[in-house]
């Protein structure tokens, strides 16, 4: 590591810090929170330049917010992108990225049947409220993907999907999709830039839920969107006037959760593979959705594209239904809770939390069932987490 190329994890323990600021003197270290809507413009003439961008500066929070551009400029970093937005929640960051996507396309968006329920729910409003063409494809089936993205106007894919951890290839998708110039946006909540890098792998865009292991401590809703090139005039007009900006100290706490981002992930890992294992060994457990495993059929895949297996897995229970409501309600440590990415662990069944909204013949498609347990595994103790589980799985 040289000090002008510091390492993901150097990156990460200074996110957001005057630590590479101009030499301005006595800067504060950490970033101000700046909770302020307005910014004083000065004179018309001082004004007209902020205004029209020739002289830098900030003019109303909704278009550009000094704590909120921190954000930006250290997510486009960590992700390896040249600019990003921030938004309010997750859901805002996939509406504002297939809207800058799809501006001048005249091809469908193409998708999968198996993305995130609320990102199901955006695209069936578009689609069946306002006409928006949205193709959803079995992704499982390889072949089909790859000539639905050779016909795309745009992609939106996930990759670990939420809840299944199905893996997409995004190399090849980025591939197919350069013929007919269609960008390709990552959702990269469930991987983050710690265990995947989208851009690198050919994709135009990726977006996060913040909400998740990039602020880690579930305490707030954001969202972001990073560009491979620089953010275009259009891709900063579409973002500010769909007005899901975030607020600055909802920025902050992404900013300040970014600091202990790497060493988080790194115990996000360790537990997640240690759990899908013990889990896959369990005479309960039926099947372990984890790309990490080595007998999971696309394992290969997540060698490739992936750098750790993460943290979020699935799991379905020889009892089906029956047996997962039983051991949810067994659980100590473990937190019934829907979302995941904190430093606790979560667990739902999605079937009737973020996979609620779709309807029972989207959920069958997307292969959602009733009986699906999801688990986003946190930090604790690898010991105590095995012995919850241990203790809910008995006789089931
Ligand atoms: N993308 C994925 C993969 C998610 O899991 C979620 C939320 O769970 C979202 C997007 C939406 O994020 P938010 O809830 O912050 O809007």
């Amino acid at each position: 590591m040289s000090p002008e190329k510091p390492s993901f994890d150097t990156l990460c323990a200074h996110a957001g810090t005057s630590r590479n600021a101009p030499a301005i003197d006595n800067l504060p270290f950490v970033p101000p929170v700046v909770q302020s809507t307005i910014f004083q413009l000065g004179d018309s003439a001082q004004a007209e330049a902020i205004f029209s961008g020739t002289l830098p500066g900030y003019t109303y929070s909704r278009f550009g917010n000094p704590t909120v551009d921190t954000l930006a400029a250290t997510l486009a970093r960590l992700e390896g992108g040249a600019g990003a937005c921030i938004t309010a929640s997750g859901n805002a960051a996939v509406l504002c990225a297939v809207t800058i996507a799809l501006a001048g396309r005249s091809g469908p968006l193409v998708t999968h049947q198996d993305i995130y329920g609320g990102s199901f729910e955006l695209l069936r409003i578009l689609h069946e409220v306002h006409h928006v063409p949205v193709e959803w494809v079995d992704a499982r089936d390889e072949a089909a993907w790859i000539a639905a993205v050779g016909r795309a106007g745009a992609v939106l894919l996930e990759t670990p999907s939420n809840p299944l951890l199905r893996l997409i290839d995004v190399a090849a998708t980025a591939a197919a999709a350069q013929p007919v110039c269609a960008p390709v946006i990552v959702d990269n909540t469930v991987a983050t830039p710690f265990n995947q890098r989208p851009l690198a792998l050919g994709a135009d865009w990726v977006v996060h839920s913040t909400t998740k292991y990039l602020n880690g401590h579930s305490d707030m809703i954001g969202g972001a969107l990073i560009g491979r090139e620089p953010l275009s005039d259009l891709a900063r007009r579409i973002h500010k006037n769909l007005g899901g900006t975030v607020n600055a100290f909802d920025a902050w706490l992404v900013l300040r959760g970014l600091r202990t981002f790497a060493l988080r992930m790194a115990a996000h890992n360790r537990n997640g593979a240690a759990v899908a294992a013990w889990l896959a060994g369990h005479p309960a457990v039926t099947r372990v959705h984890y790309a990490g495993l080595p007998a999971h059929p696309q394992h290969d895949l997540a060698r490739r594209q992936m750098q750790h297996g993460g943290a979020l897995l699935s799991f379905e229970l020889a009892g089906g239904e029956v047996a997962a409501r039983r051991f949810v309600d067994r659980l100590h440590l473990i937190v019934h809770a829907v979302s995941l990415g904190g430093l606790e662990s979560l667990v739902t069944r999605p079937a009737m939390s973020s996979h609620r909204g779709m309807s029972p013949t989207d959920r069958a498609r997307a292969g959602v069932s009733d009986a699906l347990i999801r688990l986003s595994v946190g930090v604790e103790a690898e010991a105590d987490l095995l012995a919850d589980l241990d203790q809910a799985l008995a006789g089931l």
